[in-house]
């Protein structure tokens, strides 16, 4: 399952690890810095399908080598009870994205929260609406609520999954709230809000699926949808259309993994490298 090179017992590992991994884009950009900078390591995408194989996994990571991880989905939230701690930001999103081991150590951070918020950091203003309630949303309700924003209206399937986090961000941030059904979303509340935030996986599989109220956006919101693959998706193609400001999730990845790099290596890295590796990845497909 996971590569060693034992000719090089100095050689560190690091690796995403989720299920489906295989696409997964945090593999090119870490080790395109770990090369840039001459470090003895390695990144892989490691397939970790169960709970079972999760624990055996998180094992090993205290041992050996092993100098950090990335999480992606399923196992952002199954991490945290394993780890010794957390930052402020696990504890509150309730997810963990990058684990860094020292000497044994397991250490729990989000970079996804502000990995989110550096494209859209110059132009954000009080409010935004944000469609779908995943383990993505998580990091993104927390990011605007951390960032003062008054308000927000949260669209979902399902709200039940998204109440024991709202409690945690109320407990610490004054903002106000509201929740919505997709059957109660109407275009006055497509609108209303200068940030308009698709966390949901809707265009990712059908580029051509949209949410029918998405045609009111005007031109002076921003449509920030965290697909990247496909590189533009319906939705974000009616965004653009109607002139609005379209962003999509590639520099949130980018930015993300530029986050996770520092605490790994504590190196800086440009993210708009790590944002041109993945364009230039994914529109090659
Ligand atoms: P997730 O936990 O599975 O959440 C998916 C969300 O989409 C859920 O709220 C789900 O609602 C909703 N959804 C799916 N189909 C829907 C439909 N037809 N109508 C309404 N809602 C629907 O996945 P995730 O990890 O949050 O990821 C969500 C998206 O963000 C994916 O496209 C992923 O690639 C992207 N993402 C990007 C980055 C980045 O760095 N750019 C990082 C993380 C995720 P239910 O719960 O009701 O099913």
């Amino acid at each position: 399952m996971i590569k060693h090179t034992s000719q090089n017992s100095d050689l560190l590992q690091l690796a995403v690890i989720g299920s489906p991994i295989t696409h997964s884009k945090s593999p090119l950009i870490h080790q395109y810095f770990i090369d840039e900078f001459g470090i003895n390591a390695v990144y892989q995408a490691i397939e970790i399908r169960n709970q079972t194989d999760l624990e055996l996994f998180l094992k090993e990571l205290r041992g050996g080598n092993w100098r950090g991880i990335n999480i992606t989905i399923p196992h952002k939230e199954h991490v945290i009870p394993f780890l010794d701690d957390v930052s402020e930001d696990v504890q509150i999103i309730g997810a963990c994205n990058t684990i860094v081991n020292m000497n044994g150590q397991l250490s729990g951070y989000n970079t996804d929260a502000e990995g989110f918020y550096f494209p859209i950091q110059k132009m954000v203003n009080d409010s935004a609406l944000i469609l779908g309630n995943g383990g993505a949303a998580k990091a993104v309700i927390y990011q605007c609520a951390k960032i003062g924003m008054k308000s927000l209206t949260l669209v979902a399937r399902n709200h039940d999954k998204s109440l024991a986090l709202i409690k945690r961000i109320k407990s610490v941030f004054s903002i106000k709230i509201e929740l919505l059904t997709f059957e109660q979303l109407s275009e006055n509340t497509i609108t209303y809000h200068p940030l308009i935030v698709n966390t949901t996986s809707v265009g990712m599989s059908s580029a051509d699926v949209i949410f029918p109220e998405i045609q009111a956006i005007q031109s002076h919101q921003i449509y920030y949808d965290l697909i990247y693959n496909p590189w533009e998706t319906a939705m974000m193609k009616v965004a653009k259309n109607k002139g609005a400001h379209v962003i999509n999730g590639a520099m949130m990845l980018a930015a993300q993994g530029a986050l996770a790099f520092n605490l790994f290596f504590n190196k800086y890295v440009d993210p708009n490298i790590m944002f041109k590796l993945i364009s230039e990845s994914t529109k090659e497909g």
